[in-house]
């Protein structure tokens, strides 16, 4: 199926081709992205190039997409997959403003948090949405954590923020390997390391990483602070500025692909990608096969089932993900059961649960789920009079590794459950240290977005991992780039965007 806007694909063969042609595997942040910086390579220098996106979902957006309150349109959306990008994502900010798109902020909700264990709260906050390196001044933090773990902890995030915001420059443009981007960035430290490793050999308590690091690393990642790499860890932190786009963040990406003017042929498979001489490709998917000059694979190989070369296929390792259970309901309830988390009946609790594994380490129950967050009541597109909409309900989301079933959630929000709906998703790549990566490049005109994943796996890297996919691709066959040397950077503005700003 092809977007409503674009004509019905012919079945070309190369030869008859006028224009190269490049074709974009996946249609999520990293496919769409690269479609767009495809396209402001066309209208810099004219490149004479044409892109089709293979997408097997029925709608762009990959990871990223939303779901309607009881199937209703008439309710607002709610993010199912990704939902958070912050100040320093600087692609995705650009993106929103060239786009028109409203952010959705989450200083203003209000709420409680609290740090579960399995058995007990270990601490608890007010206002809960604000990142966490922002909660370093608060007296509760202090008391338990003491001053120096925070401000250690703060000290890091911000030097490897400074070091990461360098991939907007364009000395940082372009890599042939994501080991040699995390050395020129200065990064290979954190990613070698567990986050844990990481900040307790910098100073920073085993209590402070064990209980408030992991519970960033847990909602962020799904895995424990002891597991994951440095890198990650400290992006859990790094939430300064978290906001969405009002109606979906899928919107960027669909965007992203109009601009490109790119044909795009939704519910497609492609079950092969096969060398043709000449060092071009063809594409094979249930119904046809099709021939381009440059392929860009931007999906997670491994759960893609694409058949690749028999000597192409061992280049990438296979990539374990976590399979995270998404619950999204609706509930009168104004908190969680008090009960549930051994409180008295009608005592406060949070409406933000993030979890630790502590208590497991101390021989304890492990939390029965990642997270559990009230993300506001419902909010309506239009007339909230009609009769069948609810109102006065609270939307929450819970984040689990094992499925959550009816009769838990009815103990936990007392029985006032009305809509409920639950997701799988392989969500991120298992991210223990490492020093290796896929290769970004696997053959001649055959380049890999996700390799990026294992090193930072969000929106945001993902349309930086597809910027750098580009470049070399269009160096390599065309001898052109997104920005060339006559684009005319002006880097010395304090805003300046690689891709973007030339
Ligand atoms: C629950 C959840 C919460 C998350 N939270 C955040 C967050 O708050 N902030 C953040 O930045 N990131 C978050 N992430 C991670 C983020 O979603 C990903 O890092 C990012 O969206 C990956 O984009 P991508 O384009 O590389 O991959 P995807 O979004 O997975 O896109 C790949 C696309 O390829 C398609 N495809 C696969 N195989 C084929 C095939 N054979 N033929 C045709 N098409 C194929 C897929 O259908 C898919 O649409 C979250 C992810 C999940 C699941």
């Amino acid at each position: 199926m092809t977007l409503p806007l674009e004509p019905s694909p012919p079945d070309i063969p190369l030869e008859t081709s006028h224009s190269p042609r490049i074709a974009i595997i996946g249609a999520g942040a990293g496919g769409s992205s690269a479609a767009f910086w495809i396209a402001q390579a066309k209208e810099r220098h004219g490149l004479d190039v044409s892109i089709d996106i293979y997408e097997r979902n029925d709608y762009i957006g990959g990871r990223s997409t939303t779901v309607h309150p009881y199937n209703n349109t008439a309710y607002e959306p709610v993010e199912l997959g990704a939902s958070i990008f912050v100040d320093i994502n600087k692609n995705l900010r650009r993106a929103t403003n060239e786009f028109n798109l409203s952010l959705h902020g989450f200083e203003d909700e209000e709420g409680d948090m609290g740090i579960w264990d399995g058995e007990q709260f270990l601490y608890t906050r007010k206002r809960v949405t604000e990142p966490i390196g922002s909660w370093l001044d608060n007296l509760k933090v202090l008391w338990r954590y003491g001053y120096h773990s925070p401000k250690i902890m703060q000290k890091l995030v911000q030097s490897m923020t400074d070091k990461y915001v360098k991939i907007y420059e364009s000395d940082a443009s372009t890599w042939t390997s994501i080991e040699d981007l995390s050395d020129v960035l200065g990064l290979t430290d954190m990613i070698s390391q567990t986050g844990a490793e990481y900040f307790q050999s910098h100073g920073v308590s085993q209590k402070f990483a064990n209980e408030l690091i992991e519970a960033a690393t847990r909602v962020n990642y799904a895995q424990n602070v002891d597991g994951l790499h440095a890198l990650v860890a400290g992006c859990s932190l790094a939430a300064s500025g978290g906001s969405s786009v009002k109606g979906g963040n899928w919107q960027i990406f669909e965007h992203f692909v109009k601009r490109s003017g790119a044909r795009v042929f939704l519910r497609t498979e492609v079950v092969g990608i096969q060398r043709r001489s000449g060092h071009t490709w063809t594409i094979v998917t249930q119904e046809e096969r099709r021939d381009y000059d440059a392929v860009i694979l931007a999906a997670p190989y491994h759960s893609t089932h694409i058949s690749l070369p028999d000597d192409l296929s061992p280049l990438i390792l296979p990539q374990p993900y976590i399979h995270l259970h998404v619950t999204l309901l609706s509930t009168t309830a104004v908190t969680p059961n008090p009960e549930y988390f051994g409180y008295k009946p009608g005592s406060k609790v949070p409406t933000t649960v993030l979890t630790t594994f502590e208590g497991v380490r101390n021989e304890g129950e492990a939390p029965e789920f990642n997270s559990l967050s009230y993300l506001g009541q419902t909010r309506f597109t239009g007339d909230e009079t009609e009769d069948s909409l609810k109102t006065g309900e609270w939307i929450v989301k819970i984040f689990s590794m094992e499925p959550i079933s009816d009769e838990w959630l009815a103990n936990v929000f007392q029985s006032q459950v009305g809509w409920v709906l639950r997701k799988e998703w392989d969500s991120y790549p298992v991210l223990p240290p490492t020093t290796t990566f896929p290769p970004v490049k696997l053959d001649d005109g055959l380049f890999y977005v996700n390799a990026f994943e294992p090193f930072i796996s969000t929106m945001e890297t993902e349309t930086l991992a597809s910027r750098n996919v580009v470049d070399w691709l269009l160096r390599d066959k065309f001898n052109s780039s997104i920005c060339s040397d006559e684009t005319g950077y002006i880097e010395k503005a304090s805003d300046f965007i690689y891709g973007w700003d030339c």
